[in-house]
């Protein structure tokens, strides 16, 4: 079976922000899925929804398959269980995650002792071996979150998500607040423990460059909606949706600290999610849209084999002869 299937989510915040709108994901164990996209396209949002995380009254649609099991609707015993066992997540900016006056030590051994039926020996023994794995000495447990780097705090961090080894790490910016040597550590460290572990890994960047080194797969999102999905470098290197061309050509190097917040050669921002455009939502940024793309809503079709984009131009780019390398991955 497969670890997690997203089918038609849809999540609409009180006030009636759509901000993520009828998307289709799916990741095998072992698996890299990257999720790209500017601020404000709604990835944070479908991260939260993964693992049931948004703030009440936020409407939901769709189902989150995680095992088979449909986290947006499983009893709440059974989702407190998941949140750790089964998916963890790890989010940007580890100092206001991590609790300020307690040990590091005793925040890792927190849920081992909730939810691993461990001794308190046992549970400050597991912590000291999760410092370990994370790259840090064990004896760091005693230190306070003020007393680590950016970059050991993020540690910490992904020693918390594994805590209770889960079978899906969803990781939402991991490395963004990091200098750029520290964020390649933390991403050789992220995907050292998946392949050891053999877990599914959704990482969410804004950051084209940093998916496609890290990633086997990625999933381009647009105002809450994947506009391009396929084999990271594939998509890297030759994107088919035009926002997801605009994007990789923002972020020629990986962890360039100068297209970091601001996608060069994309003018514009991503629409207000109250207020998305008719049609396809890009089409007031596109350079290359028709007068159809305002009015007529643009489905993902393939694009490639084994690729997904949500673009008019697609059509006619999917009938010439296949000059696309492909790849032996899974078919989505
Ligand atoms: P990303 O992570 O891609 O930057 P988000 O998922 O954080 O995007 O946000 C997507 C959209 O949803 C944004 O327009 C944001 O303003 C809106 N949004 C996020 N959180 C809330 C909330 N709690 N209430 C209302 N709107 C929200
Ligand atoms: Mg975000």
């Amino acid at each position: 079976m497969t670890l997690l299937e997203v089918e038609n989510l849809t999540v609409t915040y009180p006030g009636g922000a759509a901000a993520v709108r009828g998307v289709d994901l799916s990741l095998a164990a072992g698996r890299k899925l990257g999720v790209a996209g500017e601020s404000g396209c709604g990835k944070s949002t479908l991260a939260l929804a993964l693992l049931r995380l948004l703030p009440a009254g936020t409407r939901t649609g769709g189902r989150v398959l995680l095992d088979g099991e449909d986290v947006l609707t499983m009893r709440w015993g059974r989702l407190r269980a998941v949140r750790w066992a089964g998916a963890s997540i790890v989010f940007q900016g580890a100092m206001h995650s991590l609790n300020p006056v307690h040990r590091v030590g005793d925040q890792i051994a927190e849920p081992v002792l909730l939810h691993r039926r461990e001794t308190p020996a046992g549970a400050r023994r597991r912590a000291g071996e999760l410092l370990e794995q994370v790259g840090l000495p064990a004896a760091r447990a005693s230190a306070y979150p003020h007393q680590l780097s950016g970059g050991q705090r993020q540690r910490v961090m992904i020693a918390m998500a594994l805590a209770c080894a889960p079978r899906l790490i969803v990781a939402d910016e991991p490395t963004t607040a990091l200098d750029v040597m520290v964020q390649a550590q933390i991403l050789r460290l992220i995907e050292r423990l998946v392949a050891e572990q053999d877990l599914g890994l959704i990482m969410i960047s804004h950051d084209l460059a940093v998916l496609a080194d890290t990633c086997d797969r990625l999933a381009v999102m647009y105002a809450g909606r994947v506009v391009e999905e396929g084999p990271a470098r594939a998509v890297y290197e030759d994107a088919r949706h035009p926002y997801a061309r605009a994007l990789s050509a923002a972020f020629p190097r990986i962890g360039d600290p100068a297209s970091r917040f601001a996608p060069r050669g994309l003018p514009g921002d991503p629409p207000d999610p109250s207020a998305v455009p008719p049609g396809c939502a890009f089409h007031p940024r596109c350079p290359v849209a028709l007068e159809r793309c305002g009015t007529d809503d643009q489905p993902l079709r393939r694009a490639a084999p084994d690729r997904r984009a949500a673009c008019v131009h697609v059509d006619a780019a999917a009938t010439a002869p296949a000059e696309d390398r492909g790849n032996p991955g899974s078919a989505s």
